[in-house]
This record gives structure tokens, C-alpha cells and sequence, in this order.
């Protein structure tokens, strides 16, 4: 799938989110605002919704995080199971996702711009 290239310049303030990070589908709130630091990397993500009549898994391409050291910092989120030293994050409310990883090696989290909403 094309890389979906939407501009986030304004929810960036000083490096951090200036406002919320927030699920796309129930509003839960991920992270508050100012605690975690933008980063632009390449990654393949796994899509939120998989085909159903295959079991290989499509990824996109994603290219911007907002990233947090510590797991504590996140006010709600969940994780998956260990996967190639990754759990996916997903909400902590519905369970959609993954709106981005965790990576069990530098313990910093990653998630995806275009995967949560800025309230
Ligand atoms: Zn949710």
C-alpha cells in the first residue's frame, strides 16, 4: 500500500504532541500532551483491519511516530504478545490497532501519527 502522507506540522510543538493523543474509534486518550518526542523512521505496520481469506499479514509503510522511553508514560494504552521482539500497541479501551510498537529491546514505543487522532 502507498504511504499515506498526511501533514502533521501544527500537533507538533517544541519536538512533543502539542495536544492529545487519542483512539480514532472510541476517543480513549493514549497520550497527554507533551510527553512524547516526534520521530521519523521507516516501519512496516501491520493494517488495523486484515483481510479475512488470508493468513498473510498486510503491512503499510509508516513513517511517523511519536515516541515514548518509558511505558509508564502512555495515560492508556495495551499491548499485544511478543512478536520478533515487538508488541503491537493497541487501545486500551476497544482493542483496536495496532497504532504502533513497543520495542522489547531499546524499550521505547512507537506510535504511528496516522493511526491516532489529535484532540
Ligand atoms: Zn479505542
Amino acid at each position: 500500500m502507498p504511504e499515506q502522507i498526511e501533514d502533521f506540522t501544527d500537533e507538533i510543538k517544541n519536538g512533543k504532541n502539542a495536544r492529545s493523543v487519542t483512539c480514532k474509534f472510541c476517543s480513549s486518550i493514549i497520550l497527554q500532551p507533551a510527553t512524547a518526542d516526534i520521530s521519523n523512521f521507516e516501519f512496516d505496520l501491520p493494517l488495523m483491519s486484515q483481510r479475512k481469506d488470508t493468513h498473510v499479514i498486510e503491512t503499510e509503510k509508516v513513517s511517523q511516530f511519536w515516541t515514548v522511553d518509558n511505558i509508564y508514560t502512555f495515560y492508556n494504552v495495551g499491548f499485544s504478545n511478543t512478536v520478533d521482539n515487538k508488541k503491537y500497541l493497541i487501545c486500551g479501551d476497544c482493542e483496536a490497532g495496532p497504532v504502533g510498537y513497543h520495542d522489547v529491546e531499546t524499550k521505547k514505543s512507537h506510535v504511528a501519527l496516522i493511526r491516532i487522532l489529535h484532540k
